[in-house]
């Protein structure tokens, strides 16, 4: 009985090896595949057993060959290659990163803003990329140039609430300025401000919370993106924006606001309930908005794709 599954066993082996081998050699008539083993090095035993693996290396190489930017890649993970390690005479596989998405990561390596739920595209804005032709924008390239120039005598300066219609480059516009200070010293944070108020509900949990509060309060420049998108309670009305605008004008420093509403609109928007008390408290919030900021309307395409 012995005898028999040992033969077996010996017969199944034998049969997978010549199928693994049939496989490989198949593959091998692939220029591609064939190119990509003579580059490797390794030996025919080691890399039959790994046959789809390599037909995958061979593919995504074949993309990277045609490809000129990270955003055409057609790879499985963007901007990577499934790629072998020979290690005693086996291969190891991994993703690894491809040479634009090195270049990319070195860029966002040296923007030193802080960054909240914020699109990649915004995290590499410059002033330097700043759409000029857009006519629409020129008083605010104005301001922004302004602020950049003064900021470097006065860091007392008054922030600005920008708002306007829907991809119009709101954020891409304040982010380019901040971008810029941070590159020359200053501590920028520019956050997703609807995301913000719900991981600052999380950091209640993990006691996280004034070590967050603290970077909103005391960044050089801070920027809450999209306000007016978030759902509005007391909690994050008061004791959320409250204290962040509170502090930020008793120590000011300047404070930006990107928005799709305008003051007006934002203050209906921040009355929850209809009472004479909540409208007080949304007349407080927006008094002190008005206070620390300059005003400016951005009406214009939509940029986005
Ligand atoms: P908004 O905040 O007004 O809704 P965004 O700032 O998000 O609009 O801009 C919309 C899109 O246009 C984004 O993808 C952004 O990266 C792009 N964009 C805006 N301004 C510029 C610019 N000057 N140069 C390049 N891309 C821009
Ligand atoms: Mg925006």
């Amino acid at each position: 009985m012995k005898e028999v599954s040992e033969q077996l066993n010996k017969y199944q082996k034998k049969n997978l090896k010549s199928e693994l081998k049939k496989g490989y050699v198949d593959a091998l008539k692939k220029p591609e595949f064939k190119k990509l083993i003579t580059l490797l090095k390794v030996k025919e035993e080691v890399a039959l057993k790994y046959t789809s693996k390599l037909e995958e290396t061979s593919l995504d190489l074949v993309n990277c060959s045609k490809c000129k930017s990270l955003y055409e890649c057609t790879n499985k993970i963007q901007g990577h290659v499934f790629y072998p390690d020979v290690v005693d005479d086996e291969l190891e596989f991994n993703y690894v990163p491809c040479k634009y998405h090195k270049k990319e990561q070195k860029i966002l390596d040296s923007i030193k803003t802080e960054f909240f739920e914020i699109p990649l595209e915004i995290k590499k804005a410059k002033m330097a990329d700043i759409d000029l032709t857009d006519k629409n924008r020129a008083p605010i390239n104005k301001w922004l140039s302004k602020f950049f120039k003064d900021y470097q005598n006065n860091k007392n300066l008054k922030g600005l609430y920008l708002h306007g219609s829907f991809g119009s480059g709101k954020t891409y516009l304040v982010s380019a300025l901040l971008n810029e200070l941070a590159n020359n010293g200053y501590k920028s944070v520019i956050i997703y401000y609807p995301e913000l108020l719900r991981s600052l509900k999380e950091a209640f949990d993990d006691n996280s919370f004034p070590e967050r509060m603290k970077v909103l309060l005391e960044a050089d420049l801070l920027l809450l993106d999209d306000i007016g998108a978030e759902s509005v309670t007391s909690w994050n009305r008061d004791e959320i924006l409250g204290t962040i605008l509170q502090y930020r004008m008793d120590n000011k420093l300047p404070t930006f606001f990107t928005s799709n509403l305008n003051i007006k609109e934002l203050e209906s928007h921040f009355v929850t309930k209809n009472q004479a008390e909540e409208q007080i408290k949304a007349r407080r919030i927006i008094e002190r908005i008005k206070q620390i900021t300059d005003t400016q309307e951005l009406i214009s395409e939509n940029r986005r794709k």
